[in-house]
């Protein structure tokens, strides 16, 4: 049919005044000029420039204007600000130039900063983009939500995110949680029966509102209104959140450093009344050596040197394809102690190829690998005709019209859309002669039970073609039922035969399933049953009775060699590995053995968790690590029972009924490819390629994430330290200060925007995925790293300020030792941050010295700055600083670079002490244990 633009052109008033639920299916239609065929996407254009795309609003942010002033708001900046008004009535303009300058400039860098931060979040967000899946010009097709037009047809299957208000124009059990819109937690049952145009929201059975969650079952909806026009975006303006980049623990830090300020202000004060007791300083004097000292001692780079790992952490996971969509989840990763993961796609390929296929002559092998249609079908060593074998071809189409997918070849790659298994069996039917496409198009489906995993089957319905002669003895209409051998063999009384059907000896052919499962094959039967001639629909009843068996399929899906290398690099890194499954118990052990989790004997099925009391099921959780027959229901009381053993646990899933469990595991996974809408909304991460090889990277970065804010921690607090300990050590030994309150201001920003940012982009550490899980209740900073902080700050504050009272002594004047004394400190900070790159292990060595490449341009960086803060003329005049001769510059690196040298030894030590107290431990368990043999 041709379509007159014009005609296309639907009235927009129109649309937006209809009652929509209060007018027939074909009414609906007819006024948006739509068919269930779907539009034509000539007019899909047409509509999308009249309509507009179908997206809510951005969410209103805090404006720049606003997001800029906010970063004002700090117990520094507010120092800084009274300083600089008591500089200025004191007529000292340049000082107070300078410290106003300092204010407005570390106001520009949080705001980019944070920016940034923000932008790279975002960009991650955007990777979840919702897809829909529409019918258009009568083919299934996926679309971006955003291009959907009033008009299109939608098709709702479980876990689908309705993306617009839809009239629905056909419902199979479609249940639509919409408790975001009416606030009612149960499910709303819908179908497509007009009703009273007065009907509350609630009530309107027949619509389907967008961004409710269909929890089961299927349906078909005409989009009725997009965007803004839809009953979300009415209210969405409500709903405005802006998260903060921060998770629990960087929140915990942030709290702690607020407190530190606080706290540094009142001993600044403190000093103040001090000094004027002792009596050495002038009032004024001592007034700006406490605002130096309480400038020296807030580490105000803190919280964005932390927003910036955060935000690079979670950069590095979205590229090895972990998506984090809380950022809490970060804090999570790096303490998990149990990954429990899906079997089918995650831990295997999810490429199927059916090996061998059981009939009731014997099992016949078949050959070839991956879904190209080559290889052969043979009998006990024989090929074979499927023309004596009439009963193997009811089978190989019973594969073919059971199934929803389909089969394609693009440069000589042959793909399936659609479940992998099902692809799997058009492929094994067109290794014998049969083609998918040809078979469909000469049976019609009159109905479909969808697979779902509770049910672990499929059915469907169609009418038997004129020219078939093969299925003749079965009736009119006919039943194909394919679903996990269980479910289907014993619902079978016969087996066909190539000479019609005979009598089934079902205990035969289980024993044939268990054959096959031990393998580690997937085996699914494939049964008919032959209906009246009236038969419109299927009923769950009747196609669990009577069947006739035609054979089991035997299918492999290989373990992704990825897989089995993470799921080892997890075992060493103290996590153990769950596998979770649908599947039969047999196969999920002989597959659980190749990729080594569990031990290769138990396997725990959902019917036996079934039969368990929690205590049972907590002890089962804790030694056995492969579930099979699991339903989602199972999901659920697993993860709890194994977060009853004080166990951090993540959960994958991609079905409906799995987001209980993910919501309560403690890192709920969804998969981004197969998993559906709800899961995703569920989950705290998504994984882009659904492979397990992606969780083991995740918890790397979890724990790299973890380290770096530890390093991020480890390196700022003793340079703050450092340098109050010596402003504090001047003060009370009355000695004039080593450093003006402005070049305290320009130590910090110097070194707060090179050195320190260097630390968020350290790599993992060689041995992150060898240590055991961190502690979930463990601080950022152990007893051990507070020590570390204090020593350093000693060694910082006793080398600066020697060398300021030893060129005080030699006779050198104020502003000579002071530059020494600035000189030193950001040297010291410069060696000090090689120390940090490693929290324990050494770093004198190359990739220590030389393995970071920001590290390096920031310490070239900082020589750089001092070089022109002592020699560039302007600099020095505005800083009170001076040229220094050749050979203290000599003393500074001396100096300043005993603290990498005590510092590593400082850790060889304590390594030292620790491995000691490890054997000891190790020791005393040892005859603990000795001792309890005994008894
Ligand atoms: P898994 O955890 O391995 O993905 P599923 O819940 O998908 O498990 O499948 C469980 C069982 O249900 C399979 O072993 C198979 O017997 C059966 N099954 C899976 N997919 C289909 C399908 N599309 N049609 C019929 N039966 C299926
Ligand atoms: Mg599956």
């Amino acid at each position: 049919m041709n379509y007159d633009i014009d005609k296309e052109r639907i009235d927009k008033e129109r649309i937006d005044n209809t009652d929509w639920h209060a007018i027939g299916v074909d009414q609906a239609l007819e006024k948006l000029n739509a068919t269930s065929q779907g539009l034509t996407e000539q007019s899909v254009r047409q509509r999308l420039q009249q309509f507009g795309p179908n997206e809510l609003p951005e969410i209103k942010r805090n404006g720049p204007l606003i997001r800029l002033l906010l970063q004002f708001h700090n117990v520094l900046i507010y120092i800084l600000i009274v300083a600089g008004i008591a500089k200025a009535a004191l007529g000292s303009w340049v000082d107070a130039g300078v410290i106003f300058a300092v204010v407005i400039v570390n106001g520009i860098i949080g705001f980019v900063q944070e920016g940034r931060a923000e932008k790279a979040l975002d960009a991650i967000r955007q990777m979840l983009s919702l897809k829909a899946t529409l019918r258009r010009s009568g083919q299934r097709v996926s679309v971006p939500t955003s291009e959907i037009v009033p008009g299109d047809v939608v098709l709702l299957a479980s876990g689908d995110k309705v993306p617009a208000d839809l009239r629905l124009i056909e419902s199979r059990e479609l249940r639509i949680d919409e408790a975001m819109l009416t606030g009612e937690s149960v499910p709303a049952e819908k179908n497509i029966d007009a009703l009273a145009a007065e009907v509350a929201l609630g009530d309107r059975c027949s619509l389907a509102f967008s961004g409710t969650l269909v929890t089961s079952g299927r349906g078909v909806g005409v989009v009725v209104k997009t965007g803004e026009a839809t009953e979300l975006g009415k209210i969405s303006n409500l709903v405005s959140a802006t998260a903060a980049i921060t998770t629990p623990l960087i929140a915990k830090v942030n709290r702690f450093a607020h407190f530190l300020a606080i706290l540094i202000v009142v001993v600044a004060g403190l000093t103040i009344v001090i000094g004027y007791v002792l009596g050495r300083m002038s009032l004024i004097d001592l007034f700006f050596a406490a605002i130096a000292l309480a400038v020296a001692a807030i580490p105000e780079g803190l919280p964005a040197i932390m927003t910036i790992v955060l935000a690079i952490g979670v950069r590095r996971m979205a590229n090895r394809n972990a998506i984090i969509r809380r950022l809490a989840a970060v804090d999570t990763l790096g303490a998990l102690t149990v990954i429990c993961s899906d079997k089918t796609g995650t831990l295997t390929r999810n490429e199927m190829t059916v090996t061998s296929v059981a009939i009731a002559d014997g099992i016949v092998d078949v050959s070839g690998t991956g879904y190209q249609p080559e290889g052969e079908l043979s009998l006990n060593g024989q090929s074979l005709n499927l023309d004596d074998f009439p009963h193997l071809s009811l089978l190989l189409q019973a594969g073919i019209l059971c199934s929803e997918a389909d089969l394609t070849e693009e440069n000589g790659v042959w793909r399936t859309s659609g479940d992998p298994m099902e692809g799997a069996l058009l492929t094994l039917a067109a290794k014998a002669g049969l083609q998918f496409q040809q078979q469909r198009q000469a049976w019609e489906t009159l109905d479909t039970i969808p697979f779902e995993s509770e049910n672990r089957f499929m059915a469907t319905l169609h009418p038997i073609p004129n020219e078939e002669s093969v299925t003749a003895e079965l009736g009119q209409r006919l039943a194909f039922i394919k679903g996990a051998p269980e479910r289907i063999l014993d619902c079978c009384h016969q087996v066909l035969t190539a000479d019609g059907s005979r009598e089934i000896d079902v205990n035969e052919w289980h024993q044939l399933e268990q054959q096959m499962a031990n393998n580690g094959q997937r085996v699914l039967a494939l049964a008919c049953k032959s209906l009246e001639a009236d038969a419109q629909q299927l009923d769950f009843e009747s196609v669990q009775q009577d069947l006739t068996l035609l054979g089991l399929t035997g299918i492999i899906d290989p373990p992704r060699d990825e897989a089995i290398a993470a799921v080892q690099q997890c075992q060493g890194a103290g996590i153990r590995v769950v596998m979770i499954t649908g599947d039969h118990a047999l196969t999920a052990r002989a597959i659980g053995e190749k990729l080594n989790i569990g031990d290769g004997q138990t396997a725990t099925t959902g019917a036996e968790i079934d039969e368990m009391d929690e205590s049972h099921l907590i002890e089962t959780v804790g030694r056995c690590s492969v579930f099979a027959r699991v339903s989602p229901e199972h999901k659920l009381r697993l993860v709890e029972a194994i977060q009853a053993n004080r166990q951090v646990v993540a959960m994958t899933g991609d079905g409906v009924n799995d987001a209980p469990a993910l919501k309560r595991a403690d890192v709920g996974i969804a998969m981004g490819l197969k998993g559906t809408e709800v899961t995703k909304e569920a989950a705290e991460m998504v994984l882009a390629d659904d492979n397990f090889a992606s969780i083991a990277k995740a918890v790397e970065e979890g724990r790299t994430v973890f380290d770096n804010l530890r390093k991020a921690l480890l390196f700022i607090l003793p340079t703050n330290g450092g340098e109050a300990l010596t402003i504090l050590a001047a003060i009370l030994l009355g000695f004039v200060l080593p450093m003006t309150p402005v070049q305290v201001l320009w130590v910090n920003m110097i070194t707060a925007v090179t050195l320190g940012l260097a630390l968020a982009f350290e790599p993992p550490e060689r041995d992150v995925m060898k240590r055991k899980p961190r502690d979930p209740a463990a601080h950022l900073l152990s007893r051990y790293f507070i020590w570390r902080i204090l020593f350093v700050s000693v060694i910082i504050c006793v080398g600066t300020f020697g060398i300021f009272s030893w060129a005080r002594l030699e006779g050198f004047a104020e502003d000579y030792a002071r530059t020494l004394a600035v000189n030193t400190i950001v040297m010291f900070e410069a060696f000090y941050l090689f120390n940090t790159r490693f929290l324990t292990a050494p770093i004198l060595n190359r990739q220590g010295l030389f393995g970071s490449r920001p590290v390096l341009i920031s310490v070239a960086l900082v020589i750089i700055f001092q070089i022109l803060f002592t020699y560039f003329g302007p600099l020095q005049s505005i800083m009170g600083s001076t040229a220094i001769f050749a050979r203290d510059w000599l003393k500074i690196v001396l100096v300043a670079s005993s603290v990498l040298w005590i510092v590593e030894i400082e850790k060889w030590v304590m390594s030292r002490l620790e491995r000691n107290r490890d054997t000891v431990v190790r020791q005393t368990n040892h005859e603990r244990k000795s001792q309890s043999d005994v008894h």
